[in-house]
C-alpha cells in the first residue's frame, strides 16, 4: 500500500472485503466502520471474533467475508488471536508459509467485550506486545442481547437496565489502553472514512497492538431511524461527543477538532435514549452535565468550545 495519505473519498480502496446480506440491523454503524477496516487490512487476514453482534455475520455455512473468521467467547478474543499470531509465526519459521501469505490477526469486539469482560485479556495481550490489530464497534451498551448498560454507556442514557438512564459516566477505554503506551491507538467513525484510512495506514507501520474504537450508532439500541445513522457518527463528533484522535507509544493528537462545534442537545434530542432528557419536561440539570462534561474533556487539551 502506498504511505501517501488519503485525501478524499474517492482515494480510498474500491476492494471490498465484506459483503451485504448479513444479519445485522439495517443502519448499523459497525457494519459501516467495518466495511471501511476491512479495505484497509485486505483480504489476508484473520477475524478472531468476541462473542457480540458480529457473532451473526458468519452463520455456517454463510458468510461476508473474505477473508478467514473464528470465534471466540466474550473475554478471550485476544487470547484467542494470540494463538492464531503464534501458529502463523511457527508456520512461517518453518517455511511452511511464504512471508507473502501472512495473515494479519484482527480482534473485533462489541464494547461489552472491550469495556467489561474482555478488558484483562486485552490488557495482556497489549502487554505481550501482541502483533494484532484490535477493532472495538462501540454500540455503547450489551447489544445482541436487547441493549442492556455496559462500562461504555454514557451518562444519562436510558438502557434496559438503566430505564430512567445511567447514572454513571462512560469509561475511558482510550485512556486505559493509552496508559500501556501501545505503539498505535486511534479512535475512529464511520462518517469520516477518510480518517480512519490514515489511521489504518499509519498503524500498519508498527509492529505490536494496533487499537481502533469507533462510536457507532445503533438503530433498535438507541431507537434511531436506520437512516440517521451516518448524520449521528458525524454529530457526535461536531458537538465534540467523539472526539477523533490518536496515540502513538503513549502520545495523544487529535486528528480532527470542528471549526466551530455545535452543542450537544443536538446530538442528543435525536436519539430516543436520550428522549427522557427532553420531554415530558426538559431535564435542564442532565443536560447541562453532559454539555459540561464534554466542555471539559477538550478544555484538558486547551480547545475551549
Ligand atoms: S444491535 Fe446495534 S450494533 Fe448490534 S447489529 Fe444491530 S445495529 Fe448493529
Amino acid at each position: 500500500m502506498s504511505t501517501e495519505p488519503i485525501r478524499s473519498v474517492k482515494d480510498l480502496p474500491q476492494e471490498e472485503n465484506l459483503f451485504p446480506g448479513t444479519a445485522a440491523c439495517a443502519g448499523c454503524g459497525g457494519l459501516l466502520t467495518l466495511r471501511h477496516c476491512l479495505k484497509m487490512l485486505g483480504e489476508n487476514v484473520v477475524i478472531v471474533n468476541a462473542a457480540g453482534c458480529f457473532t451473526l455475520l458468519s452463520i455456517y455455512p454463510f458468510t461476508p467475508f473474505r477473508s478467514s473468521w473464528l470465534y471466540t467467547a466474550m473475554a478471550c478474543a485476544p487470547a484467542g488471536a494470540q494463538g492464531v499470531r503464534d501458529a502463523l509465526d511457527i508456520l512461517l519459521e518453518k517455511g511452511k508459509i511464504d512471508p507473502e501469505d501472512n495473515l494479519k490477526v484482527v480482534v473485533l469486539t462489541g464494547d461489552g467485550a472491550a469495556y467489561d469482560m474482555g478488558l484483562s485479556s486485552t490488557s495482556g495481550a497489549i502487554y505481550r506486545n501482541l502483533d494484532f490489530y484490535y477493532i472495538c464497534y462501540d454500540n455503547e451498551a450489551y447489544g445482541n442481547t436487547g441493549f442492556q448498560e455496559s462500562a461504555s454507556t454514557p451518562f444519562a442514557s436510558r438502557t434496559k437496565t438503566s430505564p430512567a438512564g445511567k447514572g454513571s459516566v462512560k469509561k475511558d477505554l482510550f485512556g486505559i489502553w493509552n496508559s500501556h503506551k501501545p505503539p498505535y491507538l486511534a479512535t475512529i467513525s464511520p462518517a469520516y472514512p477518510v480518517d480512519l484510512a490514515n489511521k489504518f495506514k499509519k498503524a500498519e507501520q508498527y509492529k505490536g497492538p494496533k487499537l481502533f474504537i469507533s462510536l457507532i450508532p445503533c438503530p433498535p439500541g438507541w431507537s434511531t431511524d436506520p437512516s440517521h445513522t451516518f448524520k449521528l457518527a458525524k454529530l457526535a463528533v461536531e458537538t465534540g461527543f467523539w472526539a477523533l484522535k490518536e496515540s502513538v507509544f503513549g502520545e495523544v493528537e487529535h486528528t480532527y477538532v470542528p471549526e466551530r462545534f455545535k452543542p450537544v442537545e443536538e446530538y442528543l434530542k435525536e436519539q430516543g435514549r436520550f428522549s427522557h432528557l427532553f420531554s415530558p419536561v426538559r431535564k435542564e440539570e442532565q443536560l447541562g452535565r453532559v454539555q459540561e462534561m464534554v466542555n471539559e474533556y477538550w478544555e484538558r487539551f486547551g480547545i475551549l468550545l
